[in-house]
């Protein structure tokens, strides 16, 4: 059984000093048993730049696995190509094609144990675009790892739970979820870190939660352990291997 998870939000559209980032999604996910790179962000280089300007290694990893099939979460592939050749990225029924050379799509339409303790619900149909989110099993307790909800938050985490059992933390983008919606995640999930494409008006009403919100950005680590609060490591987005100074941006980031 996995009993430590470390997840690090390698790409999100809320900025850190220091590292790069552009509107897309890609969080690092490592355990004992495998480290997995949930969705990719736009880039190549975003992904290269991060993982060197946090100390962490962009090879070495089991395996990929990408959400749906838009470019703010397939258009790192290559860099994952490059450093992990043949690797497989497990992608949502139709979405292969997304998956560059020298990485190894395999589809799943179905939800399948991928590695131990770490799930696919299968893919869930939705307009405009099909979408499978990851269901990670950490300690007895369930964490699911969406991309951007096109299906919907609250129906994913509905299918999640009814799959699964209770879960006690989802990240990743809300994509502007109704008020319905967001009452349903609500409902099904302890911990709540909107992310992406969530939009501010969910991050406010999830805020409004008090210790249920989990703040992220570019940058952020956050630890699980078991059903308890989610361990936020670096709050800030800064890690203390990057100089406050010194480093050259591509974009201006605001400070915080
Ligand atoms: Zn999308
Ligand atoms: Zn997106």
């Amino acid at each position: 059984m996995v009993k430590r998870v470390t997840l690090t939000v390698m790409n999100d559209n809320s900025p850190a000093r220091g590292l790069l980032n552009e509107w897309g999604w890609s969080l690092l996910v490592e355990s004992e048993a495998w480290r997995a790179l949930f969705d990719a962000g736009p880039r190549p280089e975003i992904l290269e730049e991060n993982f060197t300007r946090l100390g962490l290694r962009l090879d070495g990893l089991s395996f990929a696995f990408l959400s749906h099939a838009h470019h703010d979460h397939w258009g790192g592939l290559p860099a994952v190509a490059r450093a992990n050749p043949g690797i497989k990225v497990y992608a949502p029924a139709g979405a292969a094609r997304c998956v560059p050379e020298g990485l190894k799509a395999v589809e799943v339409a179905e939800p399948a144990e991928l590695a131990l303790d770490f799930w696919s619900t299968g893919t869930l149909g939705s307009s405009p675009v099909d979408e499978q989110s990851a269901v990670v099993r950490v300690g007895g307790s369930n964490a699911l790892l969406v991309g951007c909800s096109h299906p919907g938050i609250g129906k994913i985490a509905d299918v999640a739970r009814a799959q699964f059992g209770d879960i006690s933390f989802v990240i990743g983008g809300f994509h502007q979820p109704s008020e319905e919606q967001l009452q349903r995640a609500f409902s099904v999930a302890k911990f709540l870190a909107p992310a992406h494409c969530s939009g501010n008006e969910a991050k406010r009403r999830t805020r409004e939660l008090g210790e249920r919100y989990v703040e992220v950005r570019t940058g952020t680590r956050i630890v699980l352990e078991g059903g308890s609060k989610p361990t936020v490591v670096w709050p800030r987005g800064v890690h203390p291997a990057i100089l406050p100074s010194g480093l050259t941006t591509r974009r201006q980031f605001p400070a915080g």
